[in-house]
């Protein structure tokens, strides 16, 4: 049974409209800034599996990896669960640090048996979280023996080779840590797109808040503007804990309050302190 232990399987809920920002990502090699982030997964992700007949005939084989960079609790998963959703592909979900904890050959084996299960359920979308943990660099270990990392590694690289064939299969890894990937998955055929998902900016700040006060009603003295403004260096998840915590503080107030007010808002932002630090805005 531990064989599924690990992942999980779903067409996600998530929309691109409940994102905020990111309106330009820019792909890590080129340096080059796409006008929409959006614009470039839904090529890479819907296309191939919307239109597979078309590249067929255009003698073009789709993306199979699209590598995600940037802070945590910056919209990575959400994004890949907006790119399945948007092609109603099957979502696999697994994690480079669970992966990497489990017993000797169980990790490569559920591997395998993911890419076998998303091959059935085609398309199939398979994010892996955490991907550094398992995608390291290879080498620097001085002993002969395979680290578990490296067997992961090339157990990950087989089965993406193994996609030629495949139809509707694309593999969307994140990390924080593009720098500790081994070049092996940067490889043409591989992931072969790169996208810099960064902190959001003060209209993605904005943006986040609105999607997320969309089923609360807010009083007329809210400015979400005014609230993206003060809060530089928020995390989308910290803003989205932000308006969760307004709510419960309104509540804990008064119990059948049905509104939430700025001060709310303000007694909450005052008590969070970001994880981000300057340093971590490209
Ligand atoms: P990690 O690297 O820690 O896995 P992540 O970059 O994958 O983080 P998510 O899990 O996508 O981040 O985001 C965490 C939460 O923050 C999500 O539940 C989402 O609702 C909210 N969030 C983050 N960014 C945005 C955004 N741009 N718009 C709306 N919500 C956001």
């Amino acid at each position: 049974p531990s064989i599924t232990r690990g992942v999980t399987v779903e067409i996600p809920k998530v929309s691109w409209a409940d994102i905020g920002g990111l309106k330009d990502l820019k792909d890590l090699r080129g340096g080059t800034v796409f006008s929409l982030l959006t614009e470039k997964l839904q090529q890479a992700v819907e296309w191939p599996i919307k239109h597979s007949a078309a590249f067929a005939r255009m003698g073009i084989s789709p993306i199979r990896g699209v590598l995600l960079h940037g802070p945590p609790g910056c919209s990575k998963t959400t994004l890949a669960k907006a790119a399945a959703n948007a092609a109603q592909a099957s979502f696999f979900s697994l994690s480079g640090a669970e992966l990497y904890s489990m017993y000797v050959g169980e990790g490569e084996a559920l591997l395998r048996n993911t890419f076998q299960r998303a091959r059935l359920a085609a398309p199939s979308i398979i994010f892996f979280d955490e991907a550094d943990v398992v995608a390291a660099k290879r080498g620097g270990s001085s002993s002969d023996s395979i680290t578990v990392g490296e067997r992961l590694l090339s157990t990950l690289l087989t089965e993406m080779d193994g996609l030629e064939q495949a139809k509707g299969i694309l593999v969307l890894a994140a990390t924080n840590r593009p720098y500790a990937i081994d070049a092996a998955l940067l490889r043409p055929g591989r992931f072969d797109l790169v996208l810099y998902v960064p902190p959001p900016d003060l209209e993605a700040r904005y943006e986040i808040l609105c999607v997320h006060t969309r089923n609360m009603k807010v009083a007329e003295d809210v400015d979400l503007r005014r609230i993206a403004e003060d809060t530089e260096l928020f995390t989308g998840a910290e803003l989205e804990g932000l308006c969760r915590e307004a709510g419960i503080v309104a509540l804990r107030e008064n119990i059948s309050a049905t509104v939430v007010c700025n001060q709310h808002f303000q007694t909450v932002k005052e008590s969070l302190k970001p994880a981000l630090t300057p340093a971590d805005i490209e």
